[in-house]
């Protein structure tokens, strides 16, 4: 198959004239193509009066190789197929903690190799979940089992659902045929920066699930990890929770993929003596803007084309003081939402549907925080200035899961917000007009405060007075990391394959998800 890069194409391109473009730039006559498909399209948005789609383009002809020789931008392609692992059918089932990305993708390589892989999951499925995030943004009720953290999925479910990551294993597409299989939209087979949607998500996740209990796999939800045991340096059992009930389950192989915020298992982990270190992480807030704004911005005059999707950003800046402020996990047309799984303590964090099509963009603003901040030398001391943020959103906000909002004209003068303007905060079950001082350490304040202004200069409108910011930002990525070695099991415990996010191996649903994959391979290739 031959691959051609860069095919220009007009925003409202069809299967004709995507034909016509391909075969202009291998020299032939459109007749003689015999297959055509998108291996990849983003929008080229560089000049704002010529804004079009860039393709990579796969296409069959007979004779590649003559037809190859005329053309420069295009190269010869073996067709993707992910090859499943040989193995031998091990003697006790392998226990997956967690079913976000990492745990499922782990759980599905493990049934599609035959191996009845059990997953245990401390939240509800994804149906029950729903109905409690639900509760806990219409009427602020959290439940510390099942919300936006815990769950079936992970805390990938509630989200964005953006598929794109910075790396380019060969597992990824793996991932995205599973996904797209499973009731994700196809064009995230060939978008550049794909996306599913919280909506689109919900339903994939329950596939998958009945795809692996299909294959012979289980799920135990409402299940919890509260204990390990190991002889001789290798695992063989994990402890179990079920309504406050206690019970083992032998196992040789447990992958941990239990996320960034199953702080009671880090706790547990660390009183093992399981091998942890401190991590570099990042904290801040939620900003919103109106979504017009930021099409205006990036699409110039083509800002309402209806071929375009709701425009994105991602920005960073270093400040003099060497820290880095950066946006992340922005989500076009979507909602901030609440996120917290610990009483007395507030998260933010966004998501939006597949449309993407509500008035504000969000994301998260960050600064990066490095052990030396974290203020004590205790390996969870990460965790503990978490919560420390956490429970000062929650008193600024009024201690009922309202958070405390701020306008960035208001932040940038540091005096307290006493009404919003044109963007109405997106934030459920309710906001508090504050300032945000009162929440924000003097170091996070003023980076934020010193980033918003470079920001602007990269992206007109950054800065405007209207845009809103929601604290805190706390859950961004793991502040710690559980240390591997010979083949990703843990370098305390044979046998414990620590995985995804939380562990500090992913940062996103498709690196999670890749993460998990990899421990399933080494699980098959050497137990
Ligand atoms: C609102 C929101 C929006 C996001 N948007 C995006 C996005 O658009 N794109 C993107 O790439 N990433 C996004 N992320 C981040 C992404 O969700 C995570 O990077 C990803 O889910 C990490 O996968 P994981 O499997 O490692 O961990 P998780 O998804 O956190 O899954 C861990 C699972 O383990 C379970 N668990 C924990 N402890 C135990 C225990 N002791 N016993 C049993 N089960 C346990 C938890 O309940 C959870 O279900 C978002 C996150 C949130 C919260």
């Amino acid at each position: 198959m031959i691959r051609i890069n860069e095919v220009a194409l007009n925003l409202d391109y069809d299967e004709t004239s995507l034909k016509k473009a391909a075969a202009k730039k291998l020299n032939i006559a459109v007749s003689e193509i015999k297959y055509i498909s998108l291996y990849k399209r983003s929008v080229d948005a560089r000049k704002k009066d010529n804004v079009h789609f860039t393709a990579a383009v796969d296409v069959k002809v007979d004779n590649e190789n003559k037809v190859l020789k005329k053309c420069k931008n295009a190269v010869f392609v073996e067709e993707y197929h992910y090859d499943l692992p040989k193995c031998r059918k091990l003697s006790k089932r392998p226990v997956i903690i967690g079913s976000g990305p990492c745990g499922m993708f782990a759980a599905l390589i493990l049934a599609q190799c035959g191996q009845n892989p059990i997953i245990v999951e401390r939240g509800r499925d994804v149906d029950s979940r729903t109905k409690d995030v639900n509760e806990f943004w219409s009427g602020g009720v959290l439940d510390e089992k099942s919300n936006v953290q815990f769950g079936e999925g992970g805390a990938g479910t509630f989200s964005d659902g953006k598929l794109n990551t910075g790396t380019k294993d060969k597992r990824i597409r793996k991932v995205l045929e599973e996904f797209a299989e499973n009731g994700s939209p196809k064009e995230i087979l060939y978008l550049a920066k794909p996306h599913i949607g919280t909506d689109m998500l919900k339903m994939t996740v329950k596939n998958i699930r009945e795809k692996i209990i299909s294959l012979g796999g289980e799920y135990w939800f409402e299940t919890k990890l509260t204990d390990i045991k190991f002889a001789d340096g290798k695992i063989n059992a994990v402890v179990l929770e079920k309504n406050n009930e206690t019970f083992t389950l032998e196992t040789d192989n447990v992958i941990l993929a239990i996320g960034h915020s199953a702080r009671d298992t880090f706790e547990m982990l660390k009183n093992k003596n399981i091998a942890m270190e401190k991590k570099a992480f990042a904290m801040g807030v939620r900003i919103e803007h109106l979504q017009e704004m930021i099409n205006k911005s990036q699409y110039g005059s083509f800002w309402n084309n209806k071929y375009l999707s709701a425009a994105d950003y991602k920005l960073a800046v270093h400040l003099n003081n060497g820290r880095g402020v950066f946006t992340f996990c922005m989500c076009p047309g979507g909602s901030v939402v609440a996120a917290a799984s610990e009483h007395g303590r507030l998260v933010t964090n966004g998501m939006s549907e597949f449309a993407r099509d509500k008035v504000n963009a969000n994301s998260a603003l960050l600064v990066g925080i490095n052990p030396n901040d974290f203020g004590s030398s205790d390996i969870l001391a990460g965790v503990a200035l978490q919560r420390r943020l956490e429970e000062m959103a929650f008193h600024a906000g009024g201690e009922n899961y309202h958070a405390p909002v701020q306008r960035v004209c208001d932040f940038l003068k540091k005096q307290k917000s006493v009404a919003v303007g044109s963007v109405i905060p997106s934030y459920q079950p309710g906001y508090t007009l504050t300032n945000l001082d009162i929440c924000l350490p003097d170091f996070m304040a003023d980076s934020l405060r010193e980033g918003i202004v470079l920001m602007d200069k990269r992206l007109k409108g950054f800065a405007d007075g209207d845009a809103v910011l929601t604290a805190v930002e706390s859950r961004s990525s793991s502040p710690v990391r559980i240390l591997r070695g010979e083949n990703m099991q843990s370098v305390s415990v044979k046998g414990l394959y620590p995985c995804g996010e939380g562990a500090g191996y992913a940062g996103g649903i498709v690196s999670a998800a890749v993460d998990g994959i990899k421990a399933a391979e080494m699980i098959l290739q050497f137990s």
